[in-house]
């Protein structure tokens, strides 16, 4: 009891709590917080257990989380993935001042299937799941989304391809960018900056160019030109950058401190998961059930991590009863989370990008590199390595089949090729990019 009282007399005005550990102790909680006027909040969500766990132990306080809340309940916030503090969301908030990620918190109701509405024909029908006002996204919407699942493979039964190609800007990434820029608009964003290796960089001045802001866009020297060409169409600044995809994000994140501007990071803006996280839902509703089995091209984790917290909400929620498995897929050529995967470690040591045709997935010191481990692991999933000339077999494969993917795709594709998968295995893998924005 004690330490609770230390805590709220440092200021703080709320307190969560992580029932699945605090379970003994919830009772002395709720007197306390009875007593002091403070606010419990039960705090459920698995996929916050990682700052959850950072937050006790900075806290000093076994199970007891704390969220400073203010004077007024915060509808959102963001907490601290390192050191557990939580921050108001503001327009040029996106890491915490310990360096540490961010992830996003807010009053999520149950996910109900059957309460989600027939239109619009976009992602925004699960607009009840995110936390954006009805408004936000009434003019940010493009469509995107509600792309079809197929049969992947006669000779398979249960084998699907989710052709998330079929989007406004031909890539996953508009889920996550359409969510993003709803949400920096209704911060009254005016201008926002991004770093990319292509797909989230068109997604992003898209949906700029939609909402009506200003847009610098961070590229590596060698993006693919088509790529280059779709985001200067739209209107955005393109900084070239001559280095890794780390010192790229490192120049953008520095103009995102000098100018005080929007960060419309896919890595760093935990809203554009509740974006990707819609992959999940859509799967959930073409299936009426959730796939044995996810294949997922991983590189930042963008997609990966928001099918992880879609499939988790249906199970909070009691939709389903069991995440699908996670297997995730890298180029054997830039792996750092197979390799930390397959070591057993819990962090991903930066690799060198010995060099992969496979641009979207070319990330050799992945931010959320914990998160994705936690999320596969949790899965009881794997990781599958796939060598360039595997990619290269399996793009023209594809293309056989009647589908133009981007390598990165093909890459996805050839881990498929190797899983072994079971008979009567429902499974589900993503045809992420169109092919005719690379080379
Ligand atoms: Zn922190």
């Amino acid at each position: 009891m004690e330490e609770f009282h230390a805590l709220h007399a440092t200021g703080y005005a709320g307190i969560t709590i992580d029932q699945c550990i605090m379970e003994k102790n919830i009772e002395n909680m709720q007197r306390f917080a009875q007593r002091n006027e403070v606010r419990l909040r039960p705090h459920t969500k698995t996929h916050k257990m990682s700052s959850l766990a950072k937050m006790q132990e900075s806290a000093g306080a076994k199970g007891v989380t704390v969220a400073k809340v203010g004077e007024a309940e915060m509808r959102e916030r963001y907490i601290c993935t390192r050191c557990g503090l939580v921050h108001e969301i503001t327009l040029s908030r996106w890491k915490c001042d310990c360096g540490g990620l961010l992830d996003l918190d807010f009053d999520r109701k149950d996910t109900d299937p059957a309460a989600w509405p027939k239109y619009p024909a976009s992602i925004f029908r699960y607009a009840e799941t995110m936390p954006l006002e009805h408004a936000d996204w009434r003019m940010v919407t493009m469509g995107e989304g509600q792309t079809p699942l197929i049969v992947l493979d006669e000779s398979r039964h249960g084998t699907y391809a989710k052709v998330d190609y079929m989007m406004p800007t031909l890539s996953f990434k508009d889920r996550g960018a359409a969510v993003l820029m709803a949400k920096a608009k209704s911060l009254g964003a005016g201008k926002v900056i991004a770093d990319s290796s292509g797909n989230a960089g068109t997604a992003i001045a898209a949906y700029a160019a939609r909402c009506n802001i200003a847009c610098d866009i961070y590229l590596s020297d060698v993006t693919s030109p088509k790529k280059m060409a779709q985001v200067k169409a739209h209107g955005a600044e393109i900084r070239q950058i001559e280095g890794t995809r780390e010192d790229i994000a490192a120049a953008a994140q520095r103009a995102v401190s000098g100018e005080a501007v929007f960060y419309a990071s896919h890595v760093y803006n935990p809203y554009f998961y509740e974006g990707t996280k819609t992959y999940a839902f859509e799967i959930f509703e073409e299936l009426g059930s959730a796939p044995d089995t996810l294949i997922v091209p991983v590189g930042n984790g963008t997609l990966l991590l928001g099918a992880y917290y879609g499939f988790k909400e249906l199970l909070d929620s009691g939709v389903i009863e069991r995440l699908p498995k996670i297997v995730a897929v890298q180029a054997a050529n830039c792996a750092p989370l197979a390799r930390a995967f397959e070591r057993g470690e819990s962090v991903a040591a930066p690799v060198r990008n010995n060099g992969t045709l496979a641009e979207g997935i070319a990330i050799a010191a992945p931010a959320r590199a914990q998160q994705i481990l936690e999320a596969v692991r949790e899965t009881g999933g794997e990781f599958i390595s796939v060598e360039e000339s595997e990619i290269a077999e399996a793009r023209g494969e594809m293309s056989r089949k009647g589908f133009h993917v981007e390598v990165t795709s093909a890459a996805n594709y050839a881990g498929y090729l190797k899983y072994g998968i079971e008979e009567d295995e429902t499974l589900v893998i993503p045809l992420c990019g169109a092919g005719i924005k690379s080379g």
